[in-house]
């Protein structure tokens, strides 16, 4: 064993593994944090930043709130301003299912505590006028929002460096096995020990998980998203429509980014992705019926992402049965918006702590170790 002893590593330093070696590092556990690449380049780096309850599965709001005012305090605990602004969110129903749409998730997201109300199509045009008035109606949030995900990284790099956490950026874990009162994580420099490991791979839970002969099937979504050049101001509010296939917000010096899950394609295994021209058209053509004056923009970027989604699309966090002291934190829906409050959460357990909100363990994901991967591989060549 060498002599590099923690009492926690954190592989993957997305947002989630960010979080976690922020906490546990300011309460006082020896922390490193290893990074394949650098910090915040996968999801966590590249997503459209939105800090959404309309989008929010209805299990997950009450952490999604908590994190929405952490993100709002982001300079107070982050030390850095990552760009939040808060507005309200309009999600807009077109027919007659839309409609039925947002009835049945506005009650649902309610009910777990979020502030969403059905409005007239008038009165959602009093609130947004740039909306297409051919709407039927809409549903409220007057809580919602978008911080600037690029940012995200170099925020959170100034404030691990600067708390003490050993942050090693261009550093693949290829392993973790069981070793003395802990676990030793091979790197390419030799052997990292720890009393505690948590893993924060994002789609590459799945193959973290198979170093110790688990399998969690980890569905690989790619995601696409695109930007639009500078234009006059076209809205103020968070758009999206019933369907969940459109969020559109404009950054405060006027480009717009356009997004809400269109595919792209891509391949874990080889780790690439890109867009496809299908859905730029879709998204687009979505996007210009929502907000009709975002036709006389152009698209000036088209980018992709990895998002990772579990077989019952609920967050995969907690401790991995059978090793003590090891632990999991991914997989959220509407990841960027809660993760700093899952992050406080699963950090308080790793603590020994009762985490102030239940975590969502693993066990009842594991599948048997030859069952075939759910998601379908497409090669990048
Ligand atoms: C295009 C796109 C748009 C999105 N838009 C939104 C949005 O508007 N709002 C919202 O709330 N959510 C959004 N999401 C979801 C959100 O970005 C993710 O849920 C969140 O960023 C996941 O964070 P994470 O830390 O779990 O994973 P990641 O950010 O993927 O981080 C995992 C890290 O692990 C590293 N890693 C993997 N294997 C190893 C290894 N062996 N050794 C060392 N490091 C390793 C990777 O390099 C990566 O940096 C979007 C996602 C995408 C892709």
């Amino acid at each position: 064993m060498s002599g590099q002893q923690y009492d926690l590593a954190v592989i993957g330093g997305g947002i989630q593994g960010a979080g976690i070696a922020l906490f546990a590092q300011r309460a006082g556990l020896k922390v490193v944090l290893l990074e394949r690449d650098a910090l915040a380049r996968g999801a966590s780096g590249v997503n459209a930043g939105t800090l959404t309850m309309q989008m929010t599965r209805a299990a997950l709001i009450p952490y999604a709130l908590k994190a929405h005012e952490m993100w709002l305090k982001a300079p107070q605990w982050l030390g850095h301003d990552v760009g939040v602004v808060a507005c309200d969110g309009l999600s807009l129903a077109f027919t007659e299912a839309e409609e039925q749409l947002l009835e049945e998730r506005g009650t649902a997201r309610r009910a777990a505590g979020a502030p969403i109300n059905l409005i007239s199509a008038s009165e959602a045009l009093k609130i947004e006028p740039g909306i297409n008035p051919d709407i039927r109606m809409a549903s409220h949030c007057s809580i919602d929002g978008y911080a600037n995900a690029y940012l995200t990284g170099l925020a959170y790099h100034r404030a691990l460096t600067g708390s003490g956490v050993d942050l090693r950026e261009y550093t693949p874990v290829s392993g973790v096995e069981p070793a003395g009162s802990g676990y030793d994580l091979r790197v390419p420099d030799g052997i990292i020990h720890a009393r505690q490991v948590a893993l924060t791979g994002g789609v590459w839970i799945e193959p973290m998980l198979a170093w110790l002969g688990l399998h969690v099937p980890i569905k690989t979504l790619v995601n696409q998203l695109a930007v639009t050049e500078r234009a006059a101001p076209l809205m103020r509010t968070v758009v999206g429509i019933a369907s969940g296939l459109l969020s559109l917000k404009q950054y405060p010096h006027g480009t717009v980014v356009i997004g809400g899950g269109w595919q792209g394609e891509g391949s874990r295994e080889q780790n690439c992705h890109r867009s496809t021209h299908a859905s730029t058209v879709g998204n687009a053509r979505l996007a210009t019926h929502a907000i009709p004056a975002l036709r006389h923009s152009r698209i000036v970027r088209i980018w992709t992402g990895f998002e990772a989604e579990t077989a019952d699309a609920l967050p995969a966090i907690g401790p991995v049965p059978g090793f003590p002291g090891l632990w999991v934190c991914g997989s959220a829906h509407s990841g960027y918006t809660s993760a700093p409050y899952m992050a406080r959460c699963l950090t308080q357990a790793i603590l020994g702590e009762e985490p102030e909100m239940p975590l969502f363990p693993i066990d009842r994901l594991l599948a048997r170790p030859d069952a075939a991967p759910r998601y379908k591989e497409q090669d990048c060549q």
